[in-house]
């Protein structure tokens, strides 16, 4: 706290990332990055970029990766908007389109950046609790509100929700944006692009930080009716016009043209999470049914804040999350075979 912090950060309460510790031999298994680089022709796109061309700004209208994505996912460029990160497209969205009088809602288990975003631009909230089985029930969402989001599948339990669940919250509020944040979409979820020509009030997110393996490159993007998409850019062009530089551009179109890659490292994660889902469940884990690239699990027997100390004095840092109802849970991303192996044998020795 210091006396030149304006009232409104002086009331903040951050969003803390998962760490990224820079010690050799780490079993990284804490922030759901993938284990695999990124497509070689993104990496050649990228160099291709590391021009003289530097010296001049990013088209601020990102028209050439819009088309690649409008193209990927059969939209047109008005129904698209592209961010630095999901992160940044979520923030953009929340004051652009969820700050209304009646409360947005969203799981009281999901994405821990939501109440975070409310707080920054003042957005009253409701918690809507997920079922026994961790899952959102749709009919709990039936009631008057401002907007809705969550992700899908959800995070951190990996859960899905079917695309008819998803069409029965668009469908009993017309009147309210849904946004679904598809961050892991691609490791088994539905994804309600399909349903963007129907619902004008669907917004869908997606990363390039997970299935791309470009956590590192900041990318992310949303697809809506273009009502939405010019809400998101009104609010971008009064923040930062380029948030995406000339690299990313590039190698974020890059990405969508290597179809061969995407689905070859995808599948490798799919597999990777449903050997250690049974390995884990042969250990006496409780294991939630992914459909992402992580795995949430919990032990009758283990307390899970010591089992993530015990990881860690062996080199293996998951993610653990001290807050109510999942405190007994790890979060634990899905690496590469040699790493869901370290993994596997330091849980071995700590039960
Ligand atoms: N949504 C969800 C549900 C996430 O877990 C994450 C990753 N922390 C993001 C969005 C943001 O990812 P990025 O900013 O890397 O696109």
């Amino acid at each position: 706290m210091s006396r030149y912090w304006s009232a409104v950060v002086s009331d903040l309460t951050p969003y803390v990332p998962g760490e990224q510790p820079k010690l050799p031999g780490l079993v990284k298994l804490n922030t759901n990055e993938n284990p695999y680089g990124p497509s070689p022709q993104v990496l050649a796109a990228l160099r291709e970029a590391a021009l003289d061309t530097l010296r001049l700004y990013p088209d601020p209208g990102a028209s050439e990766l819009k088309q690649t994505l409008a193209d990927y996912h059969g939209v047109s460029i008005k129904e698209v908007f592209v961010g630095n990160g999901s992160d940044e497209v979520l923030a953009l969205a929340f004051m652009a389109l969820l700050k209304h009088d009646a409360p947005l809602l969203f799981p009281d288990i999901s994405y821990s950046f939501y109440p975070v975003y409310c707080k920054l631009y003042g957005i009253d909230y409701r918690t809507v609790p997920l079922d026994e089985q961790m899952c959102i029930r749709p009919d709990d969402y039936a009631e008057p509100c401002g907007a809705i989001i969550f992700p899908n599948p959800n995070a951190p339990t990996g859960i899905g929700l079917g695309l008819a669940a998803v069409e029965s919250i668009l469908l009993a509020h017309p009147e309210a944006v849904v946004v679904v944040d598809e961050a892991y979409v691609d490791f088994g979820g539905d994804s309600a692009v399909a349903l963007i020509a129907r619902y004008p009030n669907l917004l869908v997110v997606q990363t390039l930080s997970k299935s791309r393996s470009l956590a590192g490159l900041r990318v992310g993007f949303a697809l809506g009716h273009p009502d939405l998409i010019e809400a998101l850019e009104r609010v971008k062009n009064s923040f930062n016009s380029y948030p995406l530089d000339r690299l990313s551009l590039a190698g974020a179109a890059a990405s969508f043209r290597d179809e061969a890659y995407f689905q070859q490292t995808r599948q490798a994660v799919i597999g990777s999470r449903e050997q250690l889902a049974l390995e884990l469940a042969g250990m006496g884990f409780e294991v939630l049914p992914s459909q992402a690239n992580f795995i949430f699990a919990r032990h009758p027997r283990h307390d899970a804040a010591q089992l993530a100390a015990g990881l860690r004095a062996r080199s293996v840092i998951v993610r653990h999350f001290n807050a109510p109802r999942i405190s007994q849970f790890l979060r634990i991303s899905i690496g590469s075979a040699d790493e869901c192996a370290a993994l596997v044998r330091a849980l071995r020795e700590l039960l």
